[in-house]
């Protein structure tokens, strides 16, 4: 039904490659919003990944009532699932129940595959190729090909020989298979091998498994609908599908925050046992907050599981094959089993590691490895997908100027919200890489999917508009932000067919979105409500580009602020200056405890009649150590020595030097100068005590967050111009350099990033006035000259008030001669760089200003000068 079209008129409206999960929905949903629809599906039937996956033991891996369409909820009328996870066989009948309930098939053309589609600028038409050789053209074009439709292609020498069986489990046939009494091979141990090879072990006279990389499993326990899932459907189906929606993967389940150390031993195996009973993979790796992020958490679970893999498999060499100690658990799709590491003590089950004994070829008769030649009668291959992209590199597309979506995609898929990808108007991609997809229940994917597409085609009509396109700015912004997401986890250290490691010569990129379905859909409706922001639209109503970067931030600092936002805290400023300190020492002293160092120790120092409280960290390693005097954050209002314990922690480990964090007086009982004198007081106390503290006197840094910042900058002026004590060097995190409040960080950070502008000023109207500004104790930026000062890394955050003003003292620093790194950390906040074990991808960031610490403070270095 479209609109009065300044374009040629079209076959169609929509075109809908692919009649599996996705394009059924598809099917429901434009053909209820009144679009002339064609779906086209090379397959002879419908149903996906159902129709093709007929193997042995072929089960979803998700909850049976979890992995189904949510916008029929009538289902427990007229559908019941016969176990808690499926076989294909009954998936297949559900989907071709909703087809027939919902009467899709007239839409459905099978046994046809597309093989061209080429975008058509002047008719702003796409024409699409079958291969009858037909041309269908039609303004929208969506891919609901399948993230694992088409599989690896096999390349092991002599394939073509074998005169026995040769089956592909994404190719099964579809009259049963008989393997009774035969000698049968199964080549590869991933989603397909495991759960086949109980099944054919149950016939095989003799079964051989070629494996390259173990798998880690998880037994299924599977049998009737878990109880308390019925339950909760029963009394609130929509509650519970809106639930799955809003979660991390897209099945019912809360994130969890606790991370791995923070609990005792014992409860950390009891809350492993709890996940492994549990046989559910999405819980499974929900075990604790940080398993797919900390590598330590992870290996301590992965051993959790490796001593369930010992414990069934009775051949100690056998067992140790299975166990996988080349990648983190969860950064290759894990599995779920039925019996899978029981099958190996069966007498007539053999596992070939082929890490250590490689195939070398197939032969007419079997598979010839390095060390054995074995006869077959049969041999399956279950060796996977060319996964995400696959189906959509098998079809000929060309988009805006006839450019291959190929070539366009040479060095990895490039997808705005893993929908559109730029240059191809009108083509959109159903669970594509840069969304969710593979990670997450797909039944809940797709059908987020298919829902904004359908609406989007709505509100294009509406607003007369026929052509949508992203913009290449609004693209590379989302994919740095899955390249962010993806970052902050431990996906990177497996070779996984997430990152297209399974097939050679696929270009490196992890492709899934990684920050959860839940953010995921945050930001797919957060374009739409920001009228398509990142969209370029154009039709009878003329051309409307609204440019943008949906998501700028780093995906935990994102997070965090929306928690922060929905506790919905009084601002600073609202509040007396005891009553902000108190609720600051409640925030900080919630905060995870940061990493274990040698020793921590709390004292008072006592230098030119001011007491000051510290505490002091020690590395682990042997002394005597560098020493830094570290100043806290807080407005010199807030905070004291022990506030920054975990950053402090963090540097002392990272940098492998003294930390003392000490306390200085604050404002408004002692305004300025006092905090900056008493910077001082500390630094003069650090060098004359260094030796007794385990330090090395010649060796001493600054380094001081925010308001610390500023007294540390300040603190290296005074000693640099009397002479004492030597600062070699100094760490300044986002500091601030000169209260400018005309600065535009200022106005553009004002709100909605942690710290604000108006408590900025609050703060400073009790620290300082207005007379002082031009004072270089309190405003660094101001001193006459920068020559002379210790070399310096000044960290700087894209999201705050205060940044402009760092920005300015490192380029001021630099222009005076001082050896200066300035880090820039993009998508951050004055805070987030410190919250250590909260935001995750701050780490590096503390690396660098450690790495610069442990230069500045190099024993060689300072031999040398
Ligand atoms: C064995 C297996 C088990 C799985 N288990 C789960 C699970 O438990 N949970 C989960 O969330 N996901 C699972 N998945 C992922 C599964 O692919 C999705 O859940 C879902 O079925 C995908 O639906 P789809 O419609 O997007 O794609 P598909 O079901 O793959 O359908 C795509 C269709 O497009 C057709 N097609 C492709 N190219 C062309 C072309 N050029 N021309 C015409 N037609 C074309 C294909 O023939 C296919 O029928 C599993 C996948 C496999 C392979």
């Amino acid at each position: 039904m479209p609109v009065d079209s300044r374009f040629a008129a079209t076959d169609t409206d929509v075109i809908v490659v692919g009649a599996g999960f996705a394009g059924l929905y598809l099917a429901y949903r434009l053909s209820r919003a009144g679009y002339r629809l064609r779906v086209l599906e090379a397959a002879p039937d419908l149903g996906g990944t159902w129709y093709w996956n007929r193997y042995p033991g072929a089960r979803v891996d998700v909850p049976s009532v979890d992995y189904m369409y949510s916008f029929d909820p009538d289902w427990q009328q007229d559908w019941q699932w016969s176990e808690k996870y499926a076989t294909q066989p009954e998936i297949l009948r559900y989907l071709h129940h909703v087809a027939d309930k919902h009467d899709l098939r007239r839409h459905i053309t099978c046994g046809t595959r597309v093989e061209q589609a080429r975008w058509d600028e002047d008719n702003a038409v796409w024409h699409v190729c079958t291969g009858h050789d037909h041309d269908i053209t039609a303004r929208f074009l969506v891919m609901a090909t399948g993230c694992l439709s088409v599989p690896k292609h096999v390349d092991i020498p002599g394939m073509e020989r074998f005169a026995g069986e040769v089956y592909f489990t994404s190719r099964w046939p579809h009259d049963p298979v008989d393997f009774t009494g035969k000698r049968v091979a199964v080549i590869g141990t991933g989603s397909s091998g495991v759960q086949s090879i109980p099944m054919i072990a149950r016939q095989a006279g003799r079964l051989v498994v070629f494996q390259r990389t173990p798998t880690f499993s998880v037994p299924a326990g599977n049998g009737p609908l878990p109880a308390q899932k019925l339950e909760l459907l029963a009394t609130d189906e929509a509650g519970y599908r809106q639930a799955a929606r809003m979660s991390p993967a897209g099945v019912p389940m809360v994130r969890s925050q606790t991370p791995t150390f923070s609990v005792p031993a014992e409860e950390r195996r009891q809350r492993y046992e709890t996940a492994w009973e549990a046989g559910e993979l999405l819980v499974l790796l929900n075990a604790f907050a940080d398993v797919m992020s900390d590598r330590e958490a992870n290996e301590e679970f992965a051993e959790f599981i490796r001593g369930k893999i010992r414990a069934v498999v009775d051949d100690p060499q056998t067992a140790s094959a299975l166990c996988p100690t080349t990648y983190p658990v969860g950064s290759k799709r894990p599995c779920l089993d039925t019996g899978y590491y029981a099958t190996y003590n069966l007498p007539y089950v053999r596992l070939v590691d082929v890490a250590t004994d490689p195939i070398r070829g197939i032969t007419e008769t079997g598979i010839d490895t390095a060390a054995e030649s074995f006869e077959f009668d049969a041999l399956v291959f279950a060796t996977g997908f060319d996964a995400l992209t696959g189906a959509l590199a098998a079809i000929d597309i060309t988009g805006r100027d006839a450019v291959p979506l190929k070539d366009d995609w040479a060095n990895g898929p490039a997808t705005y919200l893993g929908l559109m990808t730029a240059g191809f108007p009108n083509l959109f991609l159903i669970t594509g890489p840069g969304s969710p997809s593979v990670l997450s229940n797909m039944a809940v994917s797709i059908e987020q999917h298919v829902d904004w597409v359908v609406d989007c085609l709505t509100d294009l009509r509406a607003g007369g508009f026929e052509v949508i396109e992203p913009t290449k700015s609004a693209q590379t912004g989302w994919m740095r932000h899955v390249d962010d997401c993806a970052g902050m986890t431990l996906y990177a250290c497996a070779n996984s067919w997430y990152l297209g490691a399974n097939v050679p010569g696929k270009p490196r990129v992890f492709m899934p979105y990684a920050g959860g379905v839940d953010f995921y859909r945050a930001a797919c409706d957060e374009v739409v409500a920001r009228d398509y922001l990142g969209f370029a639209r154009s039709g009878s109503a003329g051309v409307r580009c609204n440019d943008g970067v949906v998501r700028r931030l780093q995906p935990d600092v994102q997070m965090l602020l929306e928690q922060m936002a929905a506790a919905g805290s009084p601002p600073l400023e609202s509040m007396s200056a005891d009553d902000a300190r108190a609720f600051y020492a409640l925030w900080r002293s919630a905060l995870p405890p940061g990493p274990e160092v040698g020793e921590v120790v709390d004292g008072v120092l006592d230098g030119d009649g001011v007491e000051l409280a510290y505490r002091l960290y020690r590395p682990p390693s042997a002394g005597p150590y560098p020493v830094v005097v570290y100043f806290h954050g807080g407005g010199c209002v807030l905070g004291d020595a022990t506030t920054d314990d975990a950053f402090c922690r963090d540097l002392c480990a990272r940098s492998d030097a003294i930390f003392i964090s000490v306390d200085y007086r604050h404002a408004p009982e002692t305004p300025f100068p006092a905090a900056v004198l008493d910077g001082m007081t500390a630094v003069r106390w650090a060098a004359a005590n260094a030796t007794e503290l385990g330090g090395d006197p010649g060796r001493l840094a600054v380094c001081g967050w925010s308001a610390g910042g500023n007294i540390a900058a300040a603190v290296c002026q005074i000693a640099r111009d009397a002479g004492a004590p030597e600062i070699v060097g100094q760490a300044l995190v986002t500091p601030a350099t000169d209260y400018d409040f005309t600065r535009k960080s200022y106005s553009d950070n004002a709100d909605g990033y942690g710290l604000t502008t108006s408590a900025v000023r609050w703060l400073f109207g009790h620290y300082a006035r207005e007379a002082d500004r031009t004072d270089p104790r309190l405003a660094p930026l101001y001193a006459e000259s920068l020559a002379g000062l210790p070399p310096a890394v000044v960290a700087t955050a894209e999201f705050d008030p205060v940044r402009d003003e760092g920005d300015a003292y490192a380029r001021a620093l630099a222009a005076a001669g001082v050896a200066t790194e300035h880090i820039r950390a993009r998508g951050h906040t004055h805070d987030s760089l410190t919250l250590v074990g909260f935001v995750l991808s701050g780490a590096p960031v503390r690396a660098e200003i450690a790495d610069a610490l442990r230069r500045f403070l190099a024993a060689e270095r300072l031999a040398i000068h």
